[in-house]
């Protein structure tokens, strides 16, 4: 018989680890989250959850904790080309989940689901920095070394989960072999005030001749994130409040209005990421299972990550909860992870490649398929906004492009 400090040890309390906590503490596990931050900043990242993301934190039983956080509802997505408005979709009507996008300040989302782990029985260490993880073979069971107010501590648990984010130091710890996608796609992201657009949502701005994709996520108040995506190589990689012109000129030259900024002022820091996708081949092995960006972080002009961090956060618990055998729990969550993943990475690439590629060769491709596309809706899966839901395979890439 194995002792074992805690059931379930979670490394990170984002938005994935804090979910997973909520639901295995609730259900009368001893669970402990490490976080490293004492209190969370505006690190740049993702604050709208798409459609399908809404229906699993509903799932989770998370709705009221992010209204709770601020949650501005987008049930509209407008698209635009250059300064016309070539699309006013209402999500809450068209997608699978009949759900609008929602909108929050991270850290305040992440603030107010940690709090809801608390309540809901886990142990929350903040300020407490994980800096080495012992997977359960060699050792019978996974210990976690960290640091909590200068002092060394080792842990042991039934299960580790790594919710470490994008950089997941957990993925190397424990050995998980990590794949990567060729460079592709910067996304810039800074947080404004005074910005004029309708506040009920989503105004994208794609500029076909650049490669540029422009999101503005209204928070509610003339407070929207605004995030340029542009190409990768030889460009530059904005950083520093000096560059913020800069961008929303890159943003007006791409078609948004002038007058939609015209009164704005930064609310945070702008910082600029690689958005290629990087992942680990199975997001279970030795007793440390990853999810959400430590499983895989996927590319943010697409926005799937939060989404997916909260169905990673339903599928682990529910796999925990079926299984007294969590190892077997374990394999049993990373495989079932590998279809929605492989889809989303899969119309990622497929999304990057249609609307971002520049040149002749890419404006053709792009015609062919818009074409197809007028002719046969279902050709464009809506897996951005509806979710993972099918399979996608060769015969689906081919109508996608519009080549068969
Ligand atoms: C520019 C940008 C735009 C994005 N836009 C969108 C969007 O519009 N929609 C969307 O759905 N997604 C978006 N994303 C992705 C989204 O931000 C992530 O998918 C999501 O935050 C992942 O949540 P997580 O819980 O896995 O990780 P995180 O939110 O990164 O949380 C990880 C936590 O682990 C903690 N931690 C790390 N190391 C340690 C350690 N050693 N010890 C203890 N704690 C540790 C960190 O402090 C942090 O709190 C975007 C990302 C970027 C970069």
């Amino acid at each position: 018989m194995l002792n074992y400090d805690y059931d379930l040890i979670i490394i990170g309390g984002g938005v994935g680890g804090s979910a997973l906590a909520a639901g295995m503490a609730a259900a009368g596990a001893r669970t402990l989250i490490l976080e490293a931050e004492q209190s969370f900043r505006d690190r740049v990242r993702g604050e709208a959850v798409m459609p399908w993301g809404v229906t699993e934190a509903r799932q989770l039983g998370l709705l009221d904790v992010l209204e709770k956080a601020g949650a501005n509802p987008l049930p509209f997505w407008d698209s635009y080309q250059g300064p016309d408005r070539s699309g006013h979709r209402d999500l809450t009507r068209t997608t699978r989940a009949k759900e609008p996008v929602i909108a929050c300040y991270h850290p305040a989302l992440q603030t107010a689901l940690l709090q809801h782990a608390e309540a809901s029985g886990a142990q929350v260490w903040r300020g407490a920095r994980v800096s080495g993880l012992t997977p359960r073979s060699p050792s019978p069971n996974p210990i976690v070394s960290l640091e909590r107010n200068g002092t060394p501590l080792q842990l042991s648990a039934r299960l580790v989960a790594g919710a470490d984010g994008r950089n997941s130091p957990t993925r190397g710890w424990a050995n998980f072999p990590v794949l990567r996608d060729p460079e592709r796609n910067l996304v810039s992201g800074v947080l404004l005030d005074g910005v004029d657009l309708p506040q009920d949502a989503t105004h994208a701005w794609l500029d076909t001749a650049k490669g540029h994709f422009i999101l503005n996520f209204p928070q509610g108040q003339g407070r929207a994130r605004v995030y340029l995506c542009y190409p990768a190589g030889s460009a530059k990689r904005y950083g520093g409040p000096d560059d913020i012109r800069e961008v929303l000129a890159q943003c007006i030259a791409s078609g948004v209005p002038a007058e939609a900024y015209r009164q704005a002022t930064p609310a945070g820091p702008l910082a600029t990421f690689d958005g290629r996708t990087s992942w680990a081949e199975s997001a279970y092995r030795n007793g440390v299972a990853l999810l959400g960006d430590a499983a895989a972080n996927t590319d943010p002009t697409w926005g799937q990550g939060l989404s997916m961090a909260f169905r990673d956060a339903r599928a682990l618990t529910e796999q925990l909860l079926a299984h007294n055998d969590w190892d077997a729990a374990g394999k049993a969550y990373a495989e079932a992870r590998q279809q929605p993943f492989s889809v989303v990475h899969a119309m990622e690439n497929w999304q990057s490649q249609l609307l971002l590629d520049t040149g002749p060769d890419a404006d053709a491709a792009r015609a062919r398929a818009f074409q197809s596309w007028r002719d046969d809706r279902t050709r464009n899966p809506d897996t951005f906004l509806s979710g993972p839901a099918e399979p996608l395979t060769e015969p689906h890439r081919r109508r996608f492009f519009g080549e068969a």
